[in-house]
């Protein structure tokens, strides 16, 4: 069966892909379009995409404000079966979502393959089990028998950034239908195209018209007109801290509850203490992707008897790093997404050389791709100081900087000293320290001697400007519920 089938559709990457919202069980399009490019080579079109408006935020919630009642009536183990089924069909088409991916995003086709779109799957699988499994709270005091209902909150808006569209989406997407919401997904602009697939598989899992709407736009007409609906019951973000900020204030105006995943500037930590070869492995795989991964420990803060060793080590690694195209799996480095991201990095290396700031390693856009291409060398830069612009905000490209501590309070000091609080990555091999660096760093998630290893039941999020609220496992599931107490007088006879 091919699932990608109906409305206005291009070919990419081999792939039948619509340019259409998919609004109510059906695509719909937009008078207006909006152009998508591939980020390996910014010639290629890949396609004009629907430009939704106003008009188009309102039809959307409108069929998520009318499918809710039967959604959020069929239960968890009923919603349970469709979701499953959507799991199935996206692991029997990584090899599709792949294909498009890579092209509209240039993430590595490899890592798209082998691990990042079956997570998509994992999302589906795990919240359509937490959901099923739910167990009520139930306990008596004060002569009552007290229960906690956990009902569907109505319809969701999602909102979701342009690195890892899919598996962000359907991390966000997952534990609201879930819970027995209806979704409203609206994709980032650079990047739209994969989750354009998952409507189509949506539709072929047998969801019911209206559950999922997948609506495609420029953030500020139709994201904003999606935020600014009373009828959205949740809003569900994950960006940057400047439109996290915008959509709060939409939130607060209708008095939804709005969770935010938001940048970050993650310190990683090495200890003198530490197995330096497999941190400065690990830490020269913070170009990854091309840096542009809000989780990375972008800060590098080494103690200082170890300075020379481990930067001699983290050259080592960072040299077998291979700037190329994402299909080829000798590549590790890929190129960035946009021409004007491309810009915002460039101008954060650009203004660190004149702030003073030591270029270590990089600095420069690569040969690659001729003066239109947008891969920019791995770069590490040592600040002049702390308050350095490159250390205290997210840059979210190939990156990092460079700073020494003398002793584990520094490491603290420096650590917790920028306003982000996503990640943090320690190595030491001292239990007693790592025990101590995970109570006192300011962070959502702390990393010891590991990155990126994550349980779906874990709470995820921010501190400070990198985000509010918590996703993951039952507390995902808690915020797209109303949570109720139902109490009953104890020995009550009906
Ligand atoms: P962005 O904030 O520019 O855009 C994110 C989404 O918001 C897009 O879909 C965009 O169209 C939409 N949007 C923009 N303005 C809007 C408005 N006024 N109303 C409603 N929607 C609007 O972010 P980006 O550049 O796409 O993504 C990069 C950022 O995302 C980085 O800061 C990165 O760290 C962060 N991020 C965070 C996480 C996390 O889990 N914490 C994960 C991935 C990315």
């Amino acid at each position: 069966m091919n699932p990608f089938v109906g409305g206005n559709r291009v070919e990419v990457g081999g792939v039948s892909v619509s340019t259409d919202h998919f609004i109510g069980g059906k695509r719909v399009s937009s008078p207006t379009t909006f152009e998508d490019r591939s980020p390996l080579d910014w010639s290629v079109k890949l396609a004009d995409v629907s430009r939704g408006d106003k008009a188009t935020a309102e039809l959307a919630i409108t069929a998520a404000v009318d499918a809710f009642p039967a959604w959020a009536s069929l239960g968890p183990v009923g919603r349970a079966e469709i979701l499953r089924r959507l799991a199935d069909l996206i692991d029997a088409n990584i090899e599709s979502l792949a294909a498009v991916e890579c092209l509209d995003m240039a993430m590595l086709h490899e890592s798209l393959r082998l691990r990042v779109l079956s997570r998509g799957a994992r999302n589906f699988r795990a919240y359509a089990d937490l959901a099923a499994q739910y167990e009520e709270r139930v306990w008596e005091s004060n002569g009552t028998v007290n229960r906690v209902l956990r009902m569907p909150a109505g319809p969701t808006v999602v909102i979701t950034p342009w690195n890892a569209p899919f598996m962000l989406s359907t991390w966000k997407c997952a534990p609201a239908l879930a819970a027995g919401n209806t979704v409203v997904l609206k994709p980032a602009e650079w990047s739209p195209l994969s989750c354009s697939l998952l409507a189509d598989l949506a539709h072929a899992a047998g969801m019911p018209a209206g559950v999922f709407n997948v609506v495609q736009g420029i953030g500020a007409e139709v994201g904003a007109a999606l935020v600014a609906d009373p009828r959205a019951r949740r809003i569900s973000f994950t960006g940057s801290p400047a439109t996290g900020r915008h959509i709060g204030r939409e939130a607060a105006t209708n008095l939804v509850p709005f969770t935010a995943e938001l940048g970050g500037k993650g310190p990683f930590v090495v200890f003198a203490d530490a197995d330096l070869a497999a941190a400065a492995q690990k830490a020269a795989g913070q170009y990854d992707d091309s840096g542009q991964v809000c989780l990375a420990g972008t800060r590098l803060l080494v103690e200082a008897s170890v300075r020379d060793e481990f930067l001699a080590l983290f050259n080592q690694f960072a040299d077998q790093h291979v700037l190329g195209d994402s299909h080829d799996p000798a590549t590790t480095i890929s190129p960035m997404i946009h021409p004007t991201h491309f810009a915002r990095v460039a101008g954060f290396v650009d203004r660190a050389r004149a702030n003073g700031d030591t270029i270590l390693r990089g600095g420069a856009r690569s040969e690659l791709g001729g003066d239109d291409g947008l891969w920019y060398e791995p770069t590490l830069i040592e600040p002049k100081s702390n308050d350095s612009e490159i250390v205290q905000n997210e840059v979210f490209g190939p990156v990092l900087t460079f700073q020494t501590f003398t002793d584990e309070a520094d490491a603290v000091r420096l650590a917790n000293s920028t306003a982000y609080g996503l990640s943090a990555i320690v190595y030491t091999s001292s239990q007693e320290r790592a025990e101590r660096m995970g109570r006192a760093l300011r962070a959502g998630t702390i990393w010891t001697n590991c990155f990126l290893v994550r349980d779906l039941t874990a709470p995820f999020g921010g501190i400070g400007i990198s985000g509010m609220g918590r996703e993951g496992g039952d507390y995902a599931l808690d915020f797209c519920s109303d949570l109720k107490t139902f109490q009953v007088k104890e020995g009550t006879t009906y």
